[in-house]
C-alpha cells in the first residue's frame, strides 16, 4: 500500500525524522483555516499517490490564508497522472537552501535492501541517475545488521553530503531505517530532503510503500487505508480474501493457482487479437481449495464488473479434484441465481476430469459451455466477449 505524503511524513515524525507541521484540508476554507493556524507563508500540496506533483501544478506557495484558500481551490479537483486531488496538505513553507535525496528500498533482485542518496535532490532520482549517475550513491544494506551509526556514515560519505550537515543526515538515516523496519515498508523516500539557510535538515516530501504481506502484524496500519480511493471490486475481493486484480478488458478470468491464471491471461489476450481485441478483465486466483463458496465469491466479484462480457473458468484439478470443482461451479451458480447473467466457458483438466465434465454436462446450465482445451476455451470466451 502506498501512503499519501502527509501520512508518510506523520510516520517519519513518529520515528524522529524531522518534518514541518501541517494539516490536511478537503475544501478551500479548510485550507484557509489551516494556514491561519500555522501562521506565516504556507505551501498547499495536492495529496495524490503520484509523483511529480510540483511539475503538474499541485504544489503552490501561499503568502496569506486568503491566498491559501485560492491555491487550494486551484489544486482541489486537479488531475495528476490520472489521480484526482481530493485533499491538500497545508504546511509551513520552508526557506530552502539545498535539496537532497534519500531513500531505502527493498532490492528484490539482490535479496537485500538498498540505500540511495544524492546531493542532487528535488527532481526525480531516475532522471539524476540517467543524466548524472556519479551523483547517485547506492549502498547495499544488510538486512540483519540494518543501518547503524557506521552504515549511516558510510551512506553520507558515499553521497558526499556537505560536512556541515553530515551529522544531521546520518541521524536521519538511522531514524528513517528504524521507521522502515518498524513499519514493514518496502520503500521510504525523502525527495527533497532539504537544508534551510540556518543549516537545519528536514524531510519536505515523503513517499512510503508498506508491505501488504505484513499487514497481519501491523493492525494500526488499517487506519491508513483510503477506502474511498480503492477500486470497489478490488475492495470487495479483498473482503472475501480473494487474490484479485482488476484489469481493463472484457473477459473475466477465474483459475486455481497463480501460474495457471497468469498463462490464462496470456492465452485470452492472444485469442482476443482475433476478436475485436478483447482482453482479460481481471486476474483472479481462487487457490488450491476452490470450494463452492470460494467459487461463488469469485464469480460474484467478476460478474459484478460491468466491463465483463464473458467468463473463462480455467481449473486444473490437483489435490482438489475436478469433480469437486465442478460441483463447486454448479453450486456457485445456484447460489448466485439470477445474478449469474454472463456466459461462462469452463475448462477442466487433471485429476478426475471425466467425473467433473460429467457433472457439468448433467447440470446442463444454460450459461455454461465446457471446452476441453485451454486454447479452445480462450477462443470461445474471447468470441463470446466480442459478441459474435
Ligand atoms: P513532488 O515530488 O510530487 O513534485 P514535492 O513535495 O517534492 O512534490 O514538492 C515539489 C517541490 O516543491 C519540492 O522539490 C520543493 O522545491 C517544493 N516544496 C515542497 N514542499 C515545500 C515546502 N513545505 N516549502 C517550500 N517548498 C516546498
Ligand atoms: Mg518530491
Amino acid at each position: 500500500m502506498d501512503l499519501y505524503e502527509y501520512q508518510a511524513k506523520e510516520l517519519f515524525a513518529a520515528h524522529g525524522v524531522p518534518t514541518l507541521p501541517g494539516s490536511v484540508a478537503t475544501d478551500p476554507n479548510g485550507a484557509k483555516a489551516a494556514a491561519e493556524e500555522l501562521g506565516g507563508p504556507v505551501v498547499v500540496k495536492a495529496q495524490v499517490k503520484a509523483g511529480g506533483r510540483g511539475k503538474a501544478g499541485g504544489v503552490k506557495l501561499a503568502e496569506s490564508p486568503t491566498e491559501a484558500r485560492e491555491k487550494a481551490e486551484a489544486i482541489l479537483g486537479l488531475d495528476i497522472k490520472g489521480h484526482v486531488t481530493r485533499q491538500v496538505l497545508v504546511t509551513e513553507a520552508s526557506d530552502i537552501a539545498d535539496e537532497y535525496y534519500f531513500s531505502y528500498l527493498l532490492d528484490r533482485a539482490n535479496r537485500r535492501f538498498l540505500a540511495i542518496a544524492s546531493v542532487e535532490g528535488g527532481m526525480e532520482i531516475e532522471e539524476v541517475a540517467a543524466t548524472k549517475p556519479e551523483a547517485v550513491a547506492q549502498v547495499p544494506i544488510d538486512p540483519i545488521r540494518g543501518v547503524d551509526e557506521a552504515t549511516a556514515r558510510e551512506i553520507v560519505e558515499a553521497a558526499r553530503f556537505p560536512a556541515s550537515i553530515a551529522d544531521q543526515v546520518a541521524d536521519i538515516a538511522v531514524k528513517l531505517w528504524e521507521a522502515f523496519v518498524a513499519e514493514d515498508a518496502t520503500l521510504a523516500e525523502i525527495n527533497p530532503l532539504v537544508s534551510d539557510p540556518q543549516g537545519t535538515v528536514l524531510a519536505l516530501d515523503g513517499k512510503v510503500t508498506l508491505d501488504g504481506n505484513a499487514s497481519f502484524r501491523q493492525p494500526k496500519q488499517a487506519e491508513l487505508v483510503d477506502e474511498g480511493a480503492e477500486d470497489p471490486l478490488e475492495a470487495k475481493a479483498k473482503a472475501k480474501d480473494l487474490n484479485y486484480v482488476k484489469l481493463d478488458g472484457e473477459v473475466g478470468i477465474i483459475g486455481n493457482g497463480a501460474g495457471l491464471v497468469m498463462s490464462t491471461l496470456d492465452v485470452v489476450a492472444y485469442a482476443g487479437e482475433g476478436h475485436n481485441g478483447v482482453k482479460p478483465a481481471n486476474f483472479l486466483d481462487i487457490g488450491g481449495g476452490a470450494s463452492a463458496e470460494v467459487m461463488a465469491a469469485g464469480l460474484d466479484v467478476i460478474l459484478g464488473d460491468s466491463d465483463v462480457k464473458s467468463v473463462f473458468v480455467n481449473v486444473f484439478g490437483g489435490i482438489t479434484a475436478c469433480d469437486a470443482v465442478a460441483n463447486g461451479i454448479v453450486q456457485a451458480l445456484g447460489m448466485l441465481g439470477d445474478e449469474a447473467s454472463k456466459p461462462l466457458v469452463v475448462r477442466l483438466d487433471g485429476n478426475n476430469v471425466e467425473q467433473g465434465r460429467a457433472i457439468l454436462a448433467e447440470a446442463n446450465h444454460p450459461l455454461v459451455t465446457v471446452v476441453d482445451t485451454m486454447d479452445g476455451a480462450a477462443e470461445a470466451a474471447a468470441e463470446l466477449a466480442a459478441g459474435k
